[in-house]
């Protein structure tokens, strides 16, 4: 009789705190005195740089770090490396696995877990990936497609859902050397041994180019954004206590606070993205701050800016759920009317442009400015991402799913479903599309970057850059702007110009 092991599967949660399956792992590890393995598995899709499965350079970066930060906290921390089945599959042959994980809303994830299960082997799925049930619906029994009624159905859930206590992990039975060794190969957990893993290269897929970014664009500099789940968290109550976040609804939309590192949004994209800390935990911190509970979001005497900040998280939630119930979504569009419909240029100007928007010189200053950014540091400010998802594809008429998978290429804090739904959103097919928006680039510049601090910022390294006397766009906006109407099959009316 092969004897029992309680595995923790650890995916994108690396987090002592608020972590469902880690905790439901330790519960049963120690009640029954059973030996606890947590675990991560190293999948080739993220290792090989293939631009089919894009897992960018920032992402396999990240995890070089992350993983044997998170791994020391343990007593063992086992990386494997292989398909996340045939591994689990290989482990169960020498012992009786039950095995715990945090879901997520890939499609590809419960085909794992099916198959897990249908080669006998006892898998637990701890709801993770939203704070709010998966079928929400409405009242007439509807997936929602907006925000707005989204949102009120799902606030009060949001902001009442309990934050679980940091899982003591160090006092907890583990397998003996010798059992280790019958399973399957470890890979080291440093940082130079991961980095032996993962391949340098930054290729993109766009429709049929292989794009190598290196031919592009200088390799960015990710360093500054290191952060581990003690980091995370501090910076968040750091930015409470600065005060930052009553001013957030006024502020968070300035590209020239960006600029001058004033930040005003709390830059805890890529502490949610990777599960350093729980959208829930920043809630329940936001509460404690104010000691305000927030469920009447209508309420004038609670804080604005955390409201609205509350708000913004819940976006998050919107496109999980939405890309939960439609996995197709990344690469169709949410909008019927605007599948396979809109006439995006032809294959070599939409090239050329994509090329030209990806290194900064579409000759329109806030986007170049957005781009440079992206490629320097891996982050782009979120009024900046509205602004380049609409000029890629409005103005420039270049489909959104290659602007998607250069944000997936190249973004720190890439999170699937915020990019698909951002990027949806930025060229108006998807859920909750209305008003339809054509971002007019000056107009975005004169009242997000009212001095030119941002546009500075990034353009100061051309010589021939000037606020003054910027160079000429590409396609000048008021053509893109008809053009756009007629790709789109849009009456004049409909569009706002933004
Ligand atoms: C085209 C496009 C692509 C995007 N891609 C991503 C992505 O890959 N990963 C990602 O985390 N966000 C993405 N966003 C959303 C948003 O731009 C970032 O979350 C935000 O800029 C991160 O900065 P912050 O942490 O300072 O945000 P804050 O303003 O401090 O917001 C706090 C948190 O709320 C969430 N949030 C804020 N705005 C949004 C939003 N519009 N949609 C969804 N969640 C939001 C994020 O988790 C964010 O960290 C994208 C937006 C667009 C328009």
């Amino acid at each position: 009789m092969k004897s029992p092991l309680v595995i923790y599967w650890s995916r994108r949660d690396f987090r002592l705190a608020d972590n469902p399956a880690l905790l439901a792992a330790l519960l049963h590890s120690k009640k029954e005195n059973i030996p606890f393995l947590p675990i991560f598995i190293l999948e080739d899709y993220m290792t090989e740089g293939n631009p089919i499965h894009q897992f960018g350079l920032p992402s396999r970066w990240f995890l070089s770090r992350a993983l044997p930060d998170f791994a020391s906290q343990f007593k063992d921390f086992v990386i494997y490396k292989g398909k996340a089945v045939v591994t689990l599959k290989a482990i169960a042959e020498h012992v009786d696995v039950t095995v715990y994980v945090n879901d997520d809303v890939y499609v590809d994830f419960y085909t794992q877990v099916e198959k897990l299960q249908a080669a006998g082997i006892t898998v637990h799925v701890s709801e993770d990936a939203l704070s709010v049930p998966k079928d929400t619906r409405s009242q007439e029994g509807k997936l929602y497609s907006v925000f707005t009624p989204f949102k009120k159905n799902v606030w009060v859930k949001f902001v009442s859902t309990k934050v679980q206590k940091k899982a003591e992990v160090t006092d907890v039975l583990t397998l003996t050397r010798a059992e280790r060794q019958l399973l399957p190969k470890e890979v080291v957990a440093t940082t130079e041994a991961l980095e032996v893993e993962f391949r340098k290269s930054r290729l993109l897929q766009a429709g049929k180019h292989i794009i190598d970014l290196d031919t592009l664009t200088a390799a960015p500099e990710f360093q500054d954004w290191y952060i581990s789940e003690a980091e995370a968290l501090e910076r968040f109550k750091g930015y409470l206590q600065s005060g930052d976040l009553d001013g957030y609804r006024k502020n968070r939309d300035s590209l020239e606070l960006d600029a001058v590192g004033a930040g005003k949004t709390s830059k805890m994209s890529l502490a949610l993205a990777w599960g350093l800390v729980s959208s829930r935990t920043l809630v329940s911190l936001i509460q404690r701050h104010f000691e305000e509970s927030f469920d009447n979001p209508f309420s004038s005497r609670v804080s604005e800016g955390a409201l609205t900040y509350i708000s913004e998280l819940i976006w998050r939630e919107f496109y999980r759920y939405q890309l939960f119930h439609h996995p197709e979504l990344m690469d169709t569009e949410f909008q019927e009317r605007f599948r396979g419909t809109i006439a995006w240029v032809e294959d070599k100007t939409a090239e050329a442009r994509f090329i030209a928007w990806i290194k900064g010189e579409t000759g329109y200053p806030v986007v170049d400015a957005a781009m440079k950014q992206i490629a320097e540091t891996g982050w782009m400010h979120n009024r900046s991402r509205m602004v380049v998802a609409s000029i890629l594809t409005k103005n420039l008429g270049v489909d959104w799913r290659w602007g998607q998978e250069y944000f997936r290429a190249a973004l720190i804090d890439l999170d699937e479903a915020s990019n698909n739904g951002g990027w949806q959103w930025g060229a108006s097919v998807g859920a909750d599309p209305k008003p339809i928006r054509i971002f007019n680039p000056e107009l975005q510049a004169k009242n997000y970057d009212a001095s030119g601090a941002y546009q500075k910022r990034w353009l100061e390294s051309d010589k021939n850059f000037s606020l003054l006397a910027p160079s000429v766009p590409i396609v000048e906006h008021k053509t893109a702007r008809e053009e756009a109407l007629k790709r789109y099959g849009l009456s004049k009316e409909e569009p706002r110009d933004y």
